[in-house]
């Protein structure tokens, strides 16, 4: 593993060099996340010199092929960077959808045109994606989706509404579930499309939440004009391409679980836990289920990156990620007493502690309830019967 070796010198050196130390900061709020897009809105130099070095070296995706943008590494060089990122303290340079779920679906079912065109923005940073899969009444039953896309020779005609996507407002492109064959059973009637956010007919409308914050849009097509080569994968079998993405999608949300910077929730809550026996063992049983996650994690993750990973897997780790970081934001606001539940005050850092930890509340819909990844897991892990 020699070789290992010298690319973990290399990067540490160039991480060293190359990242700012404000990028070297804990993530304070969402505010601290570099989203990227066609309009991008950079919160210091730093930041936005930080994306754009990382960007330049392939490594906002590592381990994408370098001719689509990426860093052309391994899996084993991809876990070593990140391990020496997560040393050094240096914040994920880019938070993005086409990441962590268009990217992967585009690898394995786009065109050699569709790669070339998207991928390389993508790992740039110079696009923004929003997920158009939710509908009023297409959520769990997810194929169930009825919004519109007829043939009309030489474009698409799109009609419909979705729900709950999120950064709907500030997206440029979406990449959408609709129904190309209403006559077809549900599952092959669907196909995967991508269009720009700006045609005419696309609009967006704010869902607002009791936190105040919300990320959250109704997004309507009225009309909407598609070129034809928009379509990713075969027309009717979108829901293979969409099942592959929420496979992505349910190991990127169950990353929750780890916390970010892998310090224990004893060592941060320690001057609290002095004095209270109970929620000291309460933390100290979690800080061991944190633990064992992360090693399922890294384990599945390796797995998953050889295609060696059971097709369920990414359902586990959603659900146990999900379940983690729920118990996680449950101990520090026990650890805050009453003064971590005031909105906007000093004591709960501006509201910060409540927020996070409504937040966390959306953990298990997101991307699939937990009652759908058990249903899975009880499927086709323990064979159980049911539909
Ligand atoms: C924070 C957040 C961000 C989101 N972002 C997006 C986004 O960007 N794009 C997007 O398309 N969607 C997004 N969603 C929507 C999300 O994917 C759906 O909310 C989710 O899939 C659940 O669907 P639903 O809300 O229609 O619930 P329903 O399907 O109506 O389910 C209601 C309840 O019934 C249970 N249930 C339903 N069917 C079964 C079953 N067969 N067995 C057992 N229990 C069942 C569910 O588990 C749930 O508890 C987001 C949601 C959240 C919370």
């Amino acid at each position: 593993m020699a070789d290992l070796e010298t690319f973990r010198r290399e990067a540490r050196a160039w991480l060293e060099a190359n990242c700012p130390a404000e990028m070297r900061e804990p993530v304070r709020d969402e505010s601290d996340y570099c989203w990227g897009g066609r309009n991008p809105l950079f919160k210091s130099d730093a930041q936005k010199a930080w994306m754009e070095r990382m960007a330049a070296r392939g490594w906002t995706v590592p381990d994408w092929p370098r001719e689509y943008g990426g860093g052309g590494l391994s899996p084993a060089e991809t876990k070593v960077l990140r391990q020496e990122m997560a040393a050094a303290g240096a914040r994920n340079p880019l938070m993005s959808f086409g990441i962590s779920m268009l990217g992967p679906a585009l690898l394995k079912y786009g065109t050699e045109a569709q790669k070339k065109r998207f991928l390389p923005e993508i790992a740039r940073g110079e696009i923004r994606w929003c997920q158009g899969y939710s509908e009023p009444n297409a959520g769990s039953d997810l194929a169930s989706v009825a919004t519109k896309c007829e043939d009309r020779g030489d474009h698409w005609l799109v009609n419909g509404q979705k729900v709950w996507t999120s950064y709907a407002d500030k997206a440029d492109w979406i990449f959408c579930l609709v129904r190309t064959d209403p006559e077809a059973p549900k599952h092959k009637g669907i196909s995967f499309i991508l269009f720009d956010m700006r045609t005419p007919g696309v609009s967006t409308k704010p869902i607002l939440l009791i936190s105040g914050n919300s990320p959250f849009c109704e997004t309507f097509f009225d009309d909407v004009k598609v070129p034809k080569d928009q379509v990713v994968g075969e027309v009717n079998k979108g829901w293979d391409v969409a099942k592959y993405l929420l496979g992505h999608e349910r190991e990127m949300i169950s990353g929750m679980g780890l916390g970010g910077t892998g310090e224990s929730l004893g060592a941060a809550l320690a001057e609290r836990l002095k004095d209270d026996p109970i929620l000291r063992a309460d933390v100290a049983r979690f800080d061991v289920d944190a633990m064992a996650f992360r090693a399922m994690s890294e384990r599945f993750i390796d797995e998953l990156k050889a295609g060696r990973a059971h097709p369920a897997q990414p359902s586990i780790m959603k659900y146990a990620g999900t379940e983690l970081n729920k118990a996680r934001h449950e101990l520090i606001m026990a650890a805050g007493g009453s003064g971590a539940l005031e909105w906007e005050s000093e004591r709960s850092k501006g509201g910060k502690a409540p927020r996070e930890w409504l937040r966390t509340k959306a953990n298990s819909i997101e991307g699939g309830t937990s009652e759908i990844q058990l249903g899975i897991v009880a499927k086709h892990i323990l064979e159980l019967p049911g539909t």
